[in-house]
């Protein structure tokens, strides 16, 4: 079985600055702090965490939902998925 994968590489939409955070297994992320311009990031509509929205590895909770059901998760844009598939293989 894969392993959930705990750091992401976050990408500020604001200024460019890449930050790998670790993020946390028992919730969502709602809000990130750009170390590099200090803006406060908030998720896209329809994602649940700064991480799903700008991160390289989608959080937690939703790569658990993932492997659970590998079916949905082919709906996801291809982009995000090749990320995962490269973060976890
Ligand atoms: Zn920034």
């Amino acid at each position: 079985m894969t392993e959930v994968v705990l750091e992401s590489t976050l990408t500020c939409p604001l200024c460019g600055h890449v930050c790998t955070e670790t993020m946390p297994t028992d919730a969502c992320q709602w809000f990130y702090e750009c170390p590099g311009c200090r803006q406060r990031l908030k998720p896209k509509p329809g994602d649940c965490c700064v991480f799903c929205s700008y991160g390289t590895v989608p959080c937690p909770p939703v790569q658990e939902f993932i492997m659970a059901y590998v079916e949905s998760w082919t709906r996801k844009p291809r982009s995000k998925r090749y990320a995962f598939d490269q973060a976890i293989l």
